[in-house]
Formats: C-alpha cells, sequence, structure tokens
C-alpha cells in the first residue's frame, strides 16, 4: 500500500488507464487541489467516481479508483486553467480520510494476470471491434492504430471503452470491475446493442427515404398533371375528391371495419393513376359507402294512440287492416321483439296498400323506403352486383335504404307476389334472406362487400294475390287482407280524403266547388273500374283542372255545383259500362261471377246446342283452367242424367258450344264450374235461369262445390248489375259476414255445399 494521495473528484466523465483526458476549470477548490498535486504530491492523484454524486463523503467513494498524473496545466484566455490528465492504473482505494476540505485515500495498484482464456476473448473482442467499427458510421479508425503490439486484454478493454460513445453511468462499471473477462463481456453486450440500434436506425432511414423519393416523384407528378389539366381546362382533380372523401370518413357514423375498408379504398382512390379506367368505379363504391346510413336512425314514436289517430285520419275503413296493424306494433313494441314477422298487405291495386304503409311510416316518424320487384328475375337486383362487374351496383335494397337516408325506415316491398324464378337465380330467396330476422342484421349486398344491418328495418310487403306469394316468403309474412271497396265505401272515400285533397291540390275550397253523391256515383261507375279508388281520384282531380280552368277564363263564375250532368259535360261520354244481365231470361244463359285486379263482376255464361255427334265446342278467352270446369261439368251432366231428367238422346245427336262472351276480365278460374253446369242444365232441359240469379263455386265431378276467392268483390259486382240471388260455396260462409249491410238488405245468399242444392233450387221448382 502506497502512501495517501489527494483524491479527484470527477461526476462526469471517467478517466482510464492509458487515457488522457483534458479538464478545464476555474473553481478555487480545484485550482488549490491541482496546485497541492503539482507542487506536493508528485502530480500523481486517485481519480475518483463517486457512487453517490448527490451527497459525497467518504462513504460515497468506490472501492475502485484510477492513479492519474498531471501532465499539463495552463491558463487559457477564458480565464479558466486547462489541465491533462493521464490514466496511469486501476487502483483498489481505502481508508478514505477527510483533510482541510480534501480527500485523501491509500491505494494499491492492480496487478492482472492473463490466462488463455483472456487470450480466447482479447481475440473475440478484436473481432467485435471490428465489426463495430464497420457498422457504426460514428465509429472511427483511428482506434485501430492504437491496436499494434497490444496483447492485454485489460489494456484492450481500456482502450475500447474510452473510445466508445456510452453514457457518463455506463462507464462508471468499467473502472469498478477488475476482471477484464468481465468487462470484455460487458464490451461485447454494449457494442451489440449499440449495432442493433444502428441497424434500426438504418432501416427507417432507408424507408424513409425510399417513402420520400416516392412521395416526391408522385408529387412532382402530380404537379405536373394538374398543371395539364389546368392547361386543358379539367381543374377538379382527383385530390380535391379525396379531400373531400377524407373529410366525410371522419364524419361518418359506422363500425370500425367498415371505416377501415372505406379509408383503404380512398387511399387506394389516391394512389391510382389519374387515367385508371378502374379510377371511376372507385369513385362510384366510394360514394355509395359515404352516404349509407350505417348508423342513422330515427326515434319511434311510442305512442299507439298518436298512430291510431294517423292512420285513422289519413285512411278511410281498413278496420280490420289498421287494427292488424295497431296489434302487430303494439307487440313489437311490448315484447322489443325484433323478429316478429314482417307485415304483408295483400288486396287489389288501389286499394290503399302502399299508401297505408306510407302513413304507418309517418305515424312512427319513420322515413320511407320503396322498390318494386314485380318482374324481377334475376337475383342480383336484390343483392347487387359484385364490383368486378362492368356497371355493378347495389341491389334494389340498399339502394332503398340510401334514399331512405336512415337505416330504421319503413321499407316497402311492391308487387312480392310478381318476382318470377329462371337461370338468372331466384330473386325469392335473396329477398328471403332480406327479410328474415335471423339473417337481415348481417345482410350481405355483392356490390357493397361490408355486412349493413337490416335488423331495425320495419318491412312491409304489398301484393295483389296471396296464392301468387313464394311459398317461402309467405310463410315469413303476417298476411292481412284489404279487399275491394263497394261504391259505398269509395263514395265515402271521395267525400271525406279524395275531393278534400284534390280540391286543396287545385287551389280551390269547398265553398267554390260542390260535388252531388250522384255525380260522385256516376264517376264511380261509369268512368272508373276498379277495385280501389286510384282511378277515381284520377277522375276527381281532372274534374277539378277542367273547374279550375273554367273559373280562371270566367271570372263571373266562381261558384260550381258538380252534379251528373257537369261530369258528362266535362268528362265526356261514359268510359265504362258493366256488365248487364240480359234483358229477358234466357235458356242456357246463366250468370256467373268474376273477381279481376277491377274488383268484382258478373259473367254470364252461354251454352247452345246444334246438330252433331257429343261434341263440346269452346269460344271465347278462355283459360285452360276454365275449359277444364266445362269437361267436369258435363262429365258431372253425363253421369247424372236421370237424376236430372235429361233425355240421353240429346247428347247424342248434338254437339253442345259454351261461351263466356269477351270481356276485360279474367276468365281463367274454376269458380265459374257450378255456372257452367248450370247453363248447360237449363239448356238441355230447355227451361229458363232467371237473370236476378247468379252464382259462383267450384264443381267437382260428383258434384261438390268447393270454396272460391274474392267473394266480397264478386257480391259488390252483382249488386251492381242488380242481382237478387247468390248462390255461393258452402266453405265461404265465413266470408259473407264482410259484405257490405246495404248489399246484404238486397241480395239473398243461398249456401250450397253439393251442385243438387242448386239444381233443387232453380230447375225443380
Ligand atoms: P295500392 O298500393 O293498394 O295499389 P295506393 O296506396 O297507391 O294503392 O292508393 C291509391 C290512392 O288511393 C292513394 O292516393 C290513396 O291515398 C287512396 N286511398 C286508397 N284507399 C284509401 C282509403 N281507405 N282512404 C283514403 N284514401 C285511400
Amino acid at each position: 500500500m502506497n502512501n495517501k494521495l489527494l483524491v479527484l473528484i470527477i461526476n462526469d466523465m471517467v478517466i482510464f488507464p492509458n487515457n488522457e483526458v483534458r479538464i478545464e476549470y476555474d473553481n478555487l477548490y480545484d485550482s488549490q487541489m491541482i496546485d497541492i498535486v503539482n507542487k506536493i504530491e508528485d502530480d500523481l492523484m486517485l481519480i475518483v467516481n463517486p457512487i453517490d454524486e448527490e451527497n459525497i463523503d467518504i462513504t460515497s467513494f468506490p472501492k475502485y479508483g484510477v492513479l492519474g498524473k498531471l501532465k499539463l496545466k495552463m491558463n487559457v484566455p477564458n480565464g479558466k486553467t486547462r489541465i491533462i490528465i493521464e490514466g496511469i492504473s486501476r487502483v483498489e482505494l481505502s481508508s478514505f480520510v477527510e483533510d482541510c476540505n480534501f480527500f485523501k485515500a491509500d491505494y494499491k495498484l492492480i496487478e492482472i494476470k492473463e490466462d488463455d482464456e483472456c487470450k480466447n476473448y482479447f481475440n473475440i473482442l478484436i473481432k467485435s471491434l471490428e465489426n463495430y467499427i464497420a457498422k457504426v458510421p460514428y465509429m472511427g479508425n483511428a482506434i485501430l492504430g492504437q491496436l499494434n503490439g497490444m496483447n492485454s486484454l485489460d489494456e484492450l478493454c481500456d482502450l475500447i471503452v474510452s473510445f466508445l460513445p456510452l453514457k457518463y453511468n455506463d462507464k462508471k462499471k468499467y473502472i469498478t470491475t477488475v476482471d477484464p473477462i468481465e468487462r470484455c463481456k460487458f464490451l461485447i453486450a454494449d457494442m451489440n446493442r449499440d449495432l442493433k440500434f444502428v441497424e434500426l436506425e438504418q432501416k427507417i432511414e432507408l424507408e424513409v427515404e425510399k417513402e420520400i423519393n416516392q412521395s416526391q416523384k408522385e408529387y412532382f407528378l402530380r404537379e405536373k398533371i394538374k398543371l395539364m389539366q389546368q392547361e386543358i381546362g379539367d381543374s377538379k382533380g382527383k385530390d380535391s375528391e379525396v379531400v373531400v372523401f377524407t373529410k366525410k370518413i371522419n364524419k361518418l357514423k359506422c363500425s370500425t371495419k367498415v371505416k377501415d375498408k372505406i379509408k383503404r379504398e380512398i387511399e387506394r382512390y389516391d394512389s391510382l393513376n389519374n387515367n385508371s379506367p378502374e379510377l371511376g368505379m372507385l369513385r362510384e363504391y366510394l360514394d355509395w359507402m359515404l352516404n349509407l346510413p350505417w348508423n342513422k336512425f330515427t326515434k319511434d314514436t311510442d305512442d299507439l294512440n298518436k298512430v291510431k289517430n294517423i292512420l285513422d285520419s289519413s285512411h278511410y275503413a281498413l278496420t280490420e287492416a289498421k287494427e292488424r296493424i295497431i296489434e302487430y306494433l303494439a307487440v313489437k313494441q311490448n315484447t322489443n321483439n325484433l323478429k316478429s314477422p314482417i307485415i304483408c298487405l295483400v288486396g287489389p291495386p288501389g286499394v290503399g296498400k302502399t299508401s297505408l304503409a306510407l302513413s304507418i311510416a309517418k305515424s312512427l316518424n319513420r322515413n320511407t323506403a320503396k322498390i318494386s320487384v314485380g318482374g324481377i328475375n334475376d337475383e342480383a337486383e336484390i343483392v347487387g352486383h359484385r364490383r368486378t362487374y362492368i356497371g355493378a351496383n347495389p341491389g334494389r335494397i340498399i339502394q332503398g335504404i340510401r334514399k331512405a337516408g336512415t337505416a330504421n325506415p319503413v321499407f316497402i316491398i311492391d308487387e312480392i307476389d310478381k318476382m318470377t324464378k329462371d337461370i338468372k337465380g331466384d330473386p325469392a330467396s335473396s329477398l328471403l334472406e332480406v327479410l328474415d330476422p335471423e339473417q337481415n342484421s348481417k345482410f350481405s349486398d355483392h356490390y357493397i362487400e361490408e355486412e349493413f344491418d337490416l335488423s331495425k328495418v320495419m318491412f312491409i310487403a304489398t301484393a295483389n294475390y296471396v296464392e301468387q306469394i313464394p311459398y317461402e316468403l309467405k310463410d315469413r309474412l303476417e298476411i292481412i287482407n284489404i279487399s275491394s271497396y263497394t261504391e259505398y265505401e269509395k263514395l265515402d272515400i271521395a267525400k271525406n280524403h279524395l275531393i278534400p285533397r284534390a280540391l286543396e291540390e287545385h287551389g280551390l275550397t269547398p265553398l267554390q266547388v260542390q260535388i252531388t253523391d250522384e255525380a260522385i256515383m256516376l264517376l264511380i261507375r261509369n268512368y272508373t273500374k276498379e277495385a280501389g279508388v286510384r282511378e277515381l281520384g284520377r277522375m276527381i282531380s281532372s274534374l277539378f283542372r277542367k273547374i279550375v280552368k273554367k273559373i280562371l277564363l270566367d271570372k263571373n263564375k266562381v261558384f260550381y255545383n258538380i252534379d251528373f250532368f257537369v261530369v258528362e259535360e266535362l268528362l265526356g261520354k261514359k268510359k265504362y259500362l258493366y256488365t248487364e244481365t240480359s234483358e229477358v231470361d234466357e235458356v242456357g244463359v246463366v250468370n256467373g261471377m268474376a273477381y279481376t285486379v277491377f274488383g268484382g263482376d258478373i259473367l254470364p255464361i252461354e251454352a247452345t246446342l246444334f246438330k252433331g255427334s257429343g261434341n263440346l265446342i269452346l269460344t271465347g278467352s278462355l283459360g285452360e283452367v276454365m275449359q277444364e270446369s266445362c269437361h267436369i261439368a258435363l262429365d258431372y251432366i253425363k253421369s247424372n242424367m236421370d237424376k236430372f231428367n235429361i233425355d240421353n238422346k240429346i247428347l247424342l245427336e248434338n254437339d253442345v258450344h259454351i261461351h263466356v262472351p269477351e270481356g276485360a276480365v279474367n276468365k281463367d278460374g274454376p269458380s265459374a264450374g257450378v255456372t257452367i253446369t248450370s247453363a248447360l242444365i237449363s239448356l238441355l232441359l230447355n227451361k229458363k235461369v232467371s237473370r236476378d240469379v247468379a252464382m259462383t263455386g267450384e264443381i267437382t265431378l260428383r258434384g261438390r262445390v268447393l270454396g272460391i276467392g274474392g267473394l266480397k268483390e264478386k257480391v259488390i259486382g252483382a249488386h251492381r248489375a242488380s242481382i237478387k240471388k247468390v248462390f255461393v260455396p258452402l266453405e265461404n260462409e265465413a266470408d259473407l259476414e264482410e259484405i257490405p249491410k246495404e248489399i246484404k238488405n238486397d241480395i239473398e245468399f243461398i249456401k250450397v255445399s253439393n251442385y243438387s242444392d242448386i239444381y233443387n233450387y232453380i230447375f225443380k221448382r
């Protein structure tokens, strides 16, 4: 152990053996100490990096330090003193004392014996160093020059660490760690960490550089295109669209999945060449995606009384339909069940199916969407075309939703009974996915590609004929029938709804124009032929247009009373004459009853007989079903000749001719069975059937009378034709309930289950 030396405390740098450092100071303490070192201590001192830099006392000194030698001391112009100290050797310190404000300690030089292991580490360390210098750009290779002749690991470690760009705290351990192998390991670890950092840095730099190059290139190209566009007068480029798209997507309320997808597509759009054929398609797609009401909802009115009032005030009658709608809404509200079936309003045209659905929307405070699926045979119409398809578009469902502007509109699907099925697919099954509450929360349109939640949509379908609704769809629907209006109902609708509405639309007041009931009835009977009131509405409008013209031309006449004659004067000759019964009762002529989209009418069937050999001749526009009915009727009669008292010979020596007079009615139904039979028996027995009688019912080979559809409409038609007695199948007994009272007062209904009931009634008396 040598004599005590002064301790130079350094807090910001580490001096290693065989390493010189330059220090500048201007404080008295350091200056006094260096003076002592210089003058008394032979320029020697102990350099120490304290463990605790804050509170320096003898306990804060480490066990090891460096013996240093003052090599140079000079005053520099800035008033400071510069010294150069050389590290001589690592030393073990002990017996620290404080003497006149200076610290002193004993020291012992550390001798290190190096073995083969050290040699190996020496070589490894050299290799690591070379690799390090090669890869780390800020590490110069000056250090390599100092390696010549060096073979001690201890010295090598001290040399390398003095060059490494390590932080002060990381360097300190290299003084206090005596074992050179340990220090060598530290060095390799520190260099590797540095290397990794440098590699990462280089990678990032490379990427950034690449990006900058690319974006610079794009920037220049874009600027060039802009200039060219300006040159040809087309300055509205893609860039401004991207800005608009980006603004929109930031505001759009939708799931993150959809948002991400749109963002990706915007980026793709942005990156596309301005001449790319994809540009237009992608713009169109983004336009769809950004304008769909992904998360936009209206809040439902929960006051069912209010709903009821709105339905009542917008639509006359339809009591049953309204009641069922309110019930449906009540259940839906009460159970909050989104899985309730879809309402389907079924009835002839113009009876208010669509307008009632619109009123439901209004009363619930929902937006509306309306599509018609009549005539479509391609499922892409429902679910859209894939984007790859030229001219692709979303299907009608998504189109409707976009128009509605909310994700919970009342969605009216018109003419659900008029879809067809062919090689292009089955639109009904696609529609099933749309309507099925189990599936429609994840409705996927081929064009849109992302799922759209339709579960909050209230679908209302409409159809004319319940039988023609595809079976699988019918299963999901809650059918609400709306039947034809009677003349009296039409009169009420006209007075309470159509006329006030039309007056307002034409800027007229009820005081200016009055219209008599007879005039309205004339419109109903002879200017329209329909089950509903659409045509009637149009006739009333046409009447009012003419009145407005008259008022404007003839300023003296401000009031108009429209009666029977004014209607004829303004609208011209009657347009429709309903089928009337023959003037007199005739053999072989019996009134049937028909139900068509125009409502009901009577359908007189004629049969004649002439010499022949028992052939059946059919004329008139009879469909297949009706022809079959004729054969069944004749065969039924043939097998009951005795019962009906018909002479056998008649049919052997004659041909029978059945004719259904032409008319605008669809005669293709089996319900004329009983009428054909009656016309034939009338002919064969040569007995007249009263023209006040009408009948309807399908007949079987054994004479059973089966139920038919559209009884109410048929009866309304019969009533208009002044029929007094109607034979109806017993099976339709329940439908008689629906017949308006004023008709029941005028017509006698006879329910039959077998044809012999009719026979007994009309031929036996
Ligand atoms: P549909 O969809 O059954 O073919 P619409 O709903 O288009 O018939 O109705 C045709 C027109 O008749 C509409 O102007 C509607 O307001 C009117 N209308 C139908 N039924 C009624 C009714 N019961 N009360 C008032 N207006 C009615």
